[in-house]
């Protein structure tokens, strides 16, 4: 039998984010969304939000309870990610969703030595910031997706093995979410430039402060405000072989692993879905026309009628992955979970451009939210990997 009904522990869960969301996070982005300070520095005023969060265990709640996690499922962190999605996305999925995503990534593909050292901050209590570096400047991120055996298609970022040394030399996109602000990266490069991509990546552990690393300004983009991306220059950066997560060649086969960053994502974006549906709804039953509430126009009330129905299809379809994952990791990574962050975030640009509609004319002003949920929700297009790309990538798998 299936039970769609949350625990009590997961109600508490839901409650607890929804507080910590609406009470502490939501003043934060209104101030960074009303700043006209293009030079703003996000991570300055999310800081403390990221440590609370973390303090509240949302960035270590799937980390076994041996690492000082909570040992809660991938639905539990679902259930957290929409709550602060439906405040802001950027920030589940920027600070919350891809720590906790590389946090599990180190127990799914690390040595016992690596999670112990790499996840020591879990017990010590102090909250660490992760990045994850792939994409490159001039390079097709969507060439990860690429099965052609040809070495010359795909990044170029290198670490050259020198005794018990990788030297990383190369460029990540200015796209990389928390360059520059994070306490460690995930680097990928190739070990091989001479096999096709499938076998030469793979994935290093680096801290800030290692030499050689270099962030660019922080890159503006038409959304997503309360976070912080940037270029990452390598220029000979000593990376110790024991930070090699898993073998050479092997990093496209660990992330697969790791379904939890789209699951992640999707339930962000079912958050967003939820607040510009919520957000229109009560435009829609105080606003007048034609001498009654807008929301008694059959134009308007089916509009209405479709947002709630797609964002319940979307949480659903969130949810399934998100037992997947524990239940069929495999299923979840290939199909479940791509199809996941495709369908929550098409349902939140829908929701989004609906919003904009219903609030006529202020939907396109800055005083109104449905613009911000407009320029969120279609970055979600393409924020790890593009909504072709990954179904394009479920069809191999159908
Ligand atoms: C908000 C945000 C956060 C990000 N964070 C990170 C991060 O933390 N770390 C990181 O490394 N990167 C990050 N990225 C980069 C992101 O992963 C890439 O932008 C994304 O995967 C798309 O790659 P691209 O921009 O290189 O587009 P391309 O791969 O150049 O694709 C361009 C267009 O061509 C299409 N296309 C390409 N190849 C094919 C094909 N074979 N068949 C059909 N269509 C194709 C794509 O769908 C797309 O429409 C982030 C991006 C965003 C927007």
């Amino acid at each position: 039998m299936i039970d769609f009904n949350l625990t009590q522990e997961q109600q508490i869960l839901q409650i607890q984010a929804r507080d910590f969301a609406q009470n502490e996070i939501q003043p934060i982005v209104r101030i960074i969304e009303e700043s006209n300070n293009l030079e703003i520095e996000p991570w300055e005023f999310c800081q403390n939000l990221f440590y609370k969060g973390s303090e509240l265990g949302f960035t270590s709640l799937m980390l076994p309870e041996k690492l000082g996690g909570g040992g809660r499922k991938c639905i539990d962190l679902a259930i957290v990610l929409e709550e602060i999605g439906v405040v802001d996305v950027s920030i589940a999925c920027s600070y919350f969703n891809l720590t906790a995503a590389m946090s599990l990534f180190v127990t799914r593909a690390a040595t016992t030595e690596q999670q112990k050292r790499i996840l020591s901050f879990v017990n010590s209590g102090k909250p660490h910031l992760f990045s994850a570096a792939e994409s490159e400047p001039n390079v097709a991120t969507s060439d990860m997706f690429c099965a052609l055996p040809d070495s010359n298609i795909g990044m170029k970022t290198f670490a050259a093995r020198e005794g018990n040394t990788y030297i990383l030399n190369g460029t990540k996109s200015s796209l990389v979410t928390n360059a520059g602000i994070a306490d460690a990266y995930f680097i990928i490069a190739r070990t091989a430039m001479d096999k096709p991509l499938r076998e030469s990546l793979s994935i290093f552990f680096v801290p800030t402060d290692t030499p050689g690393i270099k962030f660019g300004k922080k890159t503006q983009m038409i959304g997503w405000k309360a976070s912080h991306h940037a270029e990452i220059s390598l220029d000979n950066v000593p990376v110790p072989a024991e930070n090699l997560i898993g073998q050479e060649g092997e990093a496209g086969k660990l992330l697969m692993l790791l379904p939890e960053v789209a699951i992640g994502l999707a339930a962000s974006y079912v958050g967003l879905a939820r607040a510009a549906y919520e957000y229109a709804l009560s435009y829609a039953k105080q606003r007048v026309s034609w001498g009654r509430p807008i929301i008694e126009h059959q134009a308007v009330a089916l509009k209405l009628a479709d947002m709630m129905i797609n964002t319940q299809a979307a949480r659903l379809v969130v949810w399934d992955a998100a037992v997947t994952a524990e239940t069929s990791p495999q299923l979840a990574a290939t199909i479940k979970a791509p199809a996941a962050k495709t369908f929550a975030v098409d349902v939140a640009i829908k929701n989004a451009q609906t919003a904009v509609e219903i609030l006529g004319g202020y939907g396109v002003t800055k005083e109104c939210l449905a613009g911000k949920f407009l320029a969120d929700a279609t970055i979600g297009y393409s924020c790890d990997f593009t909504r072709d790309i990954l179904r394009l990538g479920i069809v191999n798998f159908l």
